[in-house]
Parts: C-alpha cells; structure tokens; sequence
C-alpha cells in the first residue's frame, strides 16, 4: 500500500576530476591501472543473476598493448541468447510491479557506488579496455555513467507527473505501462557511459533487458555487471551475453515479444537492423520501438572574425580526443582563406607538442585505436590519400601496429569540398580541412547542409551575431547538436540532450526525458464519476 508522492532527490552533475600531478585520485588510478595490467581476470555472461560460462574462451587484449592479455570471457551461443530471452521475460511481471522508488533507488545507489568505490574501477577498465587516457575515462566512464544514472530518475519523474486535464465529475490519468515484451540492448565499444544507459534508460522505465555489449568494451561491461549487482538489482532484469552479433539478432528479431531495440554504433549495422525488424513485423505482438544513434561527419566552420587560439584548441580536442573515436568527433573543418595561414601555423605548432602512446603514461594525450580492423582501415585511407592529387597530409599520417594500434593525429587539407574523407565517416584520429575563400561563407553553409549524409554534431566559431544567426538557420537540420564557439564533443547529460538526425541516428536524445519516452507504452485511464443513464441526447427531441 502507498501513502504517499514522493520526490526523487534533486540531481546535480558529478564533477570532473582533474588528475593532476600529486592528486589522490591520480596516485590511485596510476596504482590501480598498474595491478589490473599485470592481472588475468575471468569474465563470464550474467543471465538470471548468474555468472555463466561456456565452452569458448576469447582473451582480451588492450589496443594499446596488442599481444599482452589481460583477462577472457566466455563467448555465448544460441542456448545462451535464448536463455537470457527467457530470463527477461519471467522476470518482466515482478520488475514492472516494484514500485517506481524501489527501481529508482537501485539506480540512484548505482550512482553513488560509481562516484565512490567503483569510480576508479570503472575508469581503469576503460582505460585498459578501450585505450582511453585517464581524462577521456574519467568523463566518460565516471562522470557521464553517474549523471545517467541520476538524471533517468529525475526525467522519469517528469514524465510520470505529466498528467492529462480532467472535465467536471471525470478523473483522467495517464499511466506509463513499460513496453510489453523485452528491450534488446546492442551498444557500441566506445562509451562506457552509454553502453550501461543503454540498458538503464529502459530498465528504469519497468523494462527487462537482454544486452550485447560490443566485443570491444566486454573488460569494462564487467564492472558494470558488478555495480547493477551491488546496488541491488534483481535477478534477470538486465542479462547480459556476448555472443556473435549477427547469430544473437537473429534469434531475437524473430522472437514475438521482442518490444524494443535501443541501438548505438554505426549507421550500416542500423539500417540491416531497420531493415530485419520490418521483414519480421508479422511475428511481433506490438510494433517495436527502434530506437539508434548512430555515425557521423561532424564538423567546425570558422568564420573570418574567429579567434585563432579558440578555433586550434576545438580542432585538436574536437577532432583528436579519444583518438577521434567520438561520434561527435569534428572529422571535417571549414576555415576562411583570410585566416589559414595564421591558423595552420598555431594547429601545427600545437599538434608537435601531442604525445601518442599508453594511457598507462599520463602524458600522452592520444592512445591506440580499438582493434586492428580499424587500425587497418584507418591506415589504408591514409595511404589512398598520399597517393591522391586532390588531398595532401600536412601533418601526422604514421601508423604503427607493432605493439599497439597507434595512428598519429593526421591532418588532410583538400581542395576539394567533397573530397571522399569529407563526406564518410572514418572513426579515427583523420581531420580534412578544405579553405573557402572569404567571399564564399554563405554558400559555405550550403556545402556544409549537403557534403554529407550524417547529421549529427557541428560548430561555428563567430564573433559576428548576423553571421552565427545565418549559420543557425542554414545549417537547421545538418546537426542535433550545434555548438558555438565550441568544439562539436562532450555533451552532458541534462544540459545537451544528445542526437542528430539523417543518418546519424533516430534523434531520441539521450540525456534528457525524450529518450526515456520511448521505453514507455502509455494507457489512458477514464474515470466517469456521474455515468450517464440515458442513451438519448437532448438534440434528439422534436
Ligand atoms: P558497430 O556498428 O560496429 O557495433 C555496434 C554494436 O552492434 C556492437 O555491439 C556490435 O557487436 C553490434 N553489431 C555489429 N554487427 C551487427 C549486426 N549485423 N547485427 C546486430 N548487431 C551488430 O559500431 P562500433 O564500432 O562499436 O561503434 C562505432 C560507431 O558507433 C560509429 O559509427 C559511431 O559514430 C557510432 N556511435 C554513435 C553514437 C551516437 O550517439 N550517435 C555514439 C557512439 C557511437
């Protein structure tokens, strides 16, 4: 019985440590990062609550240390696909009757366990795992993790409190029912923070979920299994399988109470996704919510009255950060014929002073690609581009796989506005610059609208107001997330709700109450008080 309306308690962004040098937290993660490197651990599924293991075996090795193991996990089959299925539909009644506290609490936990004890073992899985320096993890893994976990309480009670009107002797309600049937969860290598929303974001809502983390990021899915667990989380709402991506979806795209996709990762992978779920519609019991985020091109334009120093420091953030493996990565920058001499000498300058190597070393600002494939990939275009005469590499371009997937920040300049590293997305430390001449900036924004399918994150740098104003209106639908005088990267949750349309992804913003939206089937409940006795109306008299 309840008795009362409760408040979840008021989030606040969690802030960012700095690591600097003789901080605590630096001395800690240096310590830590040490012993998980010499240490061999053992990662197993977690289905119904329970470890489980199978008879494959995959070591794990860091992208920055290539031959140097540092733990394995079980790889699952069919029987392990299905029986996480059928976890997360017997455990669907129990979970969507606790009560929206009782959920809210576990998360709210997970929260602080995160930004105490757990903080410094999620960064360093992260670090290890998918080669990130120890700042990248720390807003990533830590820092955005813990505000998801926070914020999702809070949007969930603005949605539960959104309530209809009601006339005169009627009580309307509104009640957010989760999904019927269970959410698949197919998340990326590259966020430690939104492979666990993910799975959060509908779990909150009463949801149960199968999750397949990517075969990239399965070092830290480990600590994160281990934080649902300690916070409380009952068995089989969240089962987790690692299992051959294409084997798994289709076992679950033909499974009738399959309700629910919420996808992250490239737009290729989503589209055969799209495509699946429409050939399988018929077998459905409920139309399922397909919910992606997706790739991107995203860019920066300066205009001629930028400030150098702002626009270099968003370019080399923007687009070398986390080795250019951000969705919002700036991949593509447009700068003013005026100003490119003075800009290339600062960019320059300020890219020889940027180190390369383990995020075991605190001096190196960039660390090793995720996996070989993309190594390879990344390595190819680079060559193509040497060979090109409509592109030159003016800075970086060296790849060395020979202990770990190292890629220096490289730096194309085209003449050519649709050059092929213009329009595609490449997911590496790889930025094209293409020099519009001055007198060109509005047909600029055109360029900018049209070079490239994605829509995902863009900046303009200005001191001009008409001239940011124009960049806003032409440059409308080319971004879900615009930034002035700004790099193109690190949305926060609560303050820049995340996502882009075109092909970058179905625009449900994560970090904010419209993605929450999605994992919610609502029913409208009508109440008569003074029901009617009489069928006719008073137009019905002669
Ligand atoms: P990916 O598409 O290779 O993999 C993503 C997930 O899909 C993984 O779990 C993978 O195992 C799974 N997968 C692969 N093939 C599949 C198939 N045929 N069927 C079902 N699942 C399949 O992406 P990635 O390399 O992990 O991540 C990088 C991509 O993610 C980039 O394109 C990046 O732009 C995108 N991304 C987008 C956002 C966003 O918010 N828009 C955020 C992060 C990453």
């Amino acid at each position: 019985m309840k008795n009362n309306i409760s408040r979840p308690p008021i989030p606040q962004c969690e802030p960012v440590k700095s690591y600097a040098t003789d901080t605590p937290e630096r001395k800690e993660v240096q310590k830590m990062y040490k012993q998980a490197m010499s240490n061999f651990i053992e990662i197993p599924m977690w289905i119904n609550g329970k470890n489980v293991k199978s008879k494959i075996q995959k070591k794990i090795f860091p992208p920055h240390n290539h031959k140097h193991a540092v733990g394995l996990y079980y790889e699952g089959s069919t029987e392990h696909v299905q029986s996480a299925i059928k976890a997360a539909i017997a455990s669907k009644k129990e979970w969507e009757d606790t009560s929206w506290e009782d959920r809210a609490s576990i998360f709210l936990k997970a929260a602080e366990l995160l930004a105490g004890p757990y903080r410094q073992k999620m960064n360093v899985a992260t670090m290890i795992g998918q080669s990130k320096n120890i700042f990248q993890a720390e807003i990533d893994a830590a820092c955005e993790l813990i505000d998801f976990l926070r914020f999702n309480v809070k949007f969930l009670y603005d949605i539960y409190t959104q309530q209809p009107e009601s006339a005169k002797g009627i009580w309307n309600r509104l009640e957010y029912r989760p999904l019927e049937g269970f959410v698949y969860a197919i998340t990326p290598f590259n966020f430690t923070s939104i492979a666990a929303n993910l799975c959060i974001a509908p779990a909150l809502m009463g949801n149960t979920v199968v999750w397949k983390p990517s075969e990239s990021q399965i070092y830290s899915a480990k600590v994160i299994i281990d934080l649902f667990k300690e916070a409380g989380l009952p068995d089989g709402v969240i089962n987790v399988i690692y299992a051959e991506p294409i084997m798994t979806s289709k076992i679950i795209f033909s499974h009738p109470d399959f309700a629910g996709v919420h996808f992250t990762g490239s737009t290729e992978v989503f589209k055969n996704i799209w495509k699946t779920i429409g050939n399988n519609i018929n077998c459905y019991k409920n139309y399922p919510k397909i919910v992606g985020e997706t790739g991107g091109k995203d860019f920066i334009l300066a205009h001629k009255s930028a400030n150098t120093k702002e626009v270099v420091t968003a370019l080399i953030r923007g687009a070398f950060e986390y080795q250019g493996q951000k969705c919002s990565a700036a991949s593509r920058a447009y700068l003013p014929k005026s100003r490119w001499k003075n800009i290339e000498k600062e960019l320059l300058k300020e890219l020889r002073t940027i180190s390369v190597g383990d995020p075991g070393d605190f001096s190196n600002f960039i660390n090793a690609v995720i996996h070989e494939k993309s190594f390879n990939k990344l390595k190819n275009t680079i060559q193509k581009v040497k060979k090109d005469k409509n592109a030159k590499i003016i800075f970086g371009g060296t790849c060395d796989k020979s202990i770990g997937y190292f890629i220096e920040p490289t730096v194309i300049l085209t003449k050519k506005a649709n050059f092929i590293t213009m329009q595609k997305e490449l997911f590496g430390p790889v930025l094209t610059i293409y020099v519009y001449d001055d007198k060109d900036f509005k047909k600029t924004l055109k360029l900018i609208d049209q070079t490239s399918e994605y829509a995902l994150t863009g900046a303009i740098f200005s001191k001009n107001r008409s001239i940011i104003s124009d960049a806003l209106k032409e440059l409308k639908m080319a971004a879900g997330n615009f930034y002035i005088n700004d790099k193109p990267t690190g949305a926060v949750v609560s303050q820049q709700p995340f996502g882009g349309g075109r092909a970058s992804g179905t625009n449900d913003k994560a970090g904010s109450y419209l993605n929450l939206l999605r994992w919610v089937s609502p029913r409208t409940i009508k109440e008569n008080f003074v029901p009617d006795k009489n069928y006719r109306y008073p137009f019905l008299k002669p």
